[in-house]
């Protein structure tokens, strides 16, 4: 039975879920906040779980014009470069998980997701609408966009990020994202501009005293994202995804790396920082549906990019939300959405904390860091691989 079905959010978790939701015989109306939708911020790594998951919602073909698919993740010392671990990617990774490691431009991916949308009939998107009011019965939910008309849905899907303000509404268990301390700051490289030495095909990392950095292709590798995620004091306003920012500021903050390292960050002409908030692992479903309401990527569960899956974890989501509305009447949507919970808070928990315990993993100094790069030097690719991820 088709639904009415309402999305708060047209980041790519609202993206992806109304897309999945469509195509599952669903009507949407989508509500983005932004009078344009876009998406600022860089780079994003995509695991085979989300590629997957985006082949299956029929977007093979055009992720593959415009995403890069590293041959290999290698680790290495930002003190003195000397290498740690080596993971073959490329057609390794498709042979194992059945679908390639994929890093793109986030306004790329999300331009992707925006035009498999808009090429459905059933979708509605509304901007620039911005949720002010949400009410729920037993059979009905309204919401209203900045005073101006009312919508009704049998169910309203909150992907409306970080901030959330439908999980506001919903009253769910758990504190206010927190800050985390950490701070991303990310730039853009062309490669033509490079010389040939610094271009790469490879997911490349630096892990130091504090921090790590990642350097990798995207759209289709002409560029490098350039990323330094550190233990330093947020530069700007803690909720702003895009403070202007230099390398002085980082390197006020990080000191400075090894001389490859340090070439990348020296060749990057614009900086922009984003500081991280996290929230507390899920600690059951209620934490992502009550009645007629679920909530969806960041807006459930937010996460450091310690594991390069908070849009990949959007991404599944959407998928089994989509799921698990699949046949269902009007009157089912309340125990559709708690199956949905169901499969999926867990997962989500599980991720949220490697992501944590990669933040000390990664930003080791002292004997935890000569344990974890002897671990590394030893173990090599069985320790990057994440098959419990990547399989899922
Ligand atoms: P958002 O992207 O926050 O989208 C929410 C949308 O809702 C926005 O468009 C907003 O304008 C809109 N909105 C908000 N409130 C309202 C309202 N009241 N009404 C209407 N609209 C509203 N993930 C990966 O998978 N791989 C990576 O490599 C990776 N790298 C990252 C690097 C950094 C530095 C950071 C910070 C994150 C990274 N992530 C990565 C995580 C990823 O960016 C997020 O998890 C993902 O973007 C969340 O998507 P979302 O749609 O849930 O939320």
């Amino acid at each position: 039975m088709a639904l009415q079905l309402l999305v708060a959010g047209g980041g790519i978790g609202g993206l992806a879920s109304a897309l999945a939701l469509a195509r599952g015989g669903h009507r949407v109306e989508l509500f983005e906040q932004s009078a344009v939708f876009a998406e600022v911020g860089a780079g994003i790594q995509l695991g085979p779980n989300a590629v997957r998951r985006l082949h299956a919602l029929g977007l093979a073909q055009a992720l593959d014009t415009i995403a890069a698919k590293p041959d290999a993740l290698v680790v290495r010392a930002a003190s003195d470069d000397h290498e740690l671990a080596c993971l073959p990617l490329g057609d390794v990774a498709v042979r194992r998980y059945g679908a390639p490691y994929c890093c793109v431009h986030r306004a790329d991916l999300h331009g992707v997701l925006l035009a498999a949308v808009r090429a459905q009939a059933d979708v509605a998107l509304n901007h620039p609408a911005r949720l002010v009011q949400i009410e729920h019965s037993d059979d009905v939910v309204t919401v209203a966009a900045d005073g101006a008309r009312a919508w009704e849905g049998d169910a309203l899907i909150g992907a409306d990020g970080l901030w959330s303000a439908v999980r506001a509404e919903l009253d769910v268990p758990g504190p206010a994202p927190q800050p985390t301390g950490h701070t991303a700051w990310r730039g853009l490289l062309s490669q033509a501009a490079l010389p040939l030495a610094q271009r790469s095909t490879q997911v490349r990392v630096w892990l130091g005293d504090r921090l790590h950095a990642l350097v990798y292709p995207v759209r289709g590798g002409e560029l490098l994202n350039v990323v330094v995620l550190a233990e330093a004091a947020p530069t700007g306003d803690a909720r702003d995804w895009d403070q202007s920012t230099s390398l002085d500021a980082l390197q006020r903050a990080t000191g400075r790396c090894c001389t490859t390292l340090q070439g990348y960050l020296s060749a990057v002409p614009t900086w922009r920082a984003w500081t991280l908030h996290d929230r507390a692992p899920l600690t059951g479903p209620g934490q992502m549906t009550h009645e007629r309401i679920a909530l969806l990527g960041d807006a459930a569960h937010p996460m450091l990019p310690y594991l390069a899956q908070g849009a990949g974890m959007a991404i599944e989501d959407a998928v089994a939300l989509a799921e698990a509305l699949r046949s269902v009447d009007s009157d089912g949507v309340p125990e559709a959405l708690r199956r949905y919970a169901n499969a999926r808070w867990q997962r989500n928990a599980r991720v949220q904390a490697r992501a944590r315990r990669n933040a000390q993993i990664f930003h080791a100094a002292g004997p935890l860091r000569m344990a974890r790069d002897l671990a590394m030097r030893t173990l090599g690719a069985r320790l990057l691989d994440q098959p419990w991820l990547y399989a899922h």
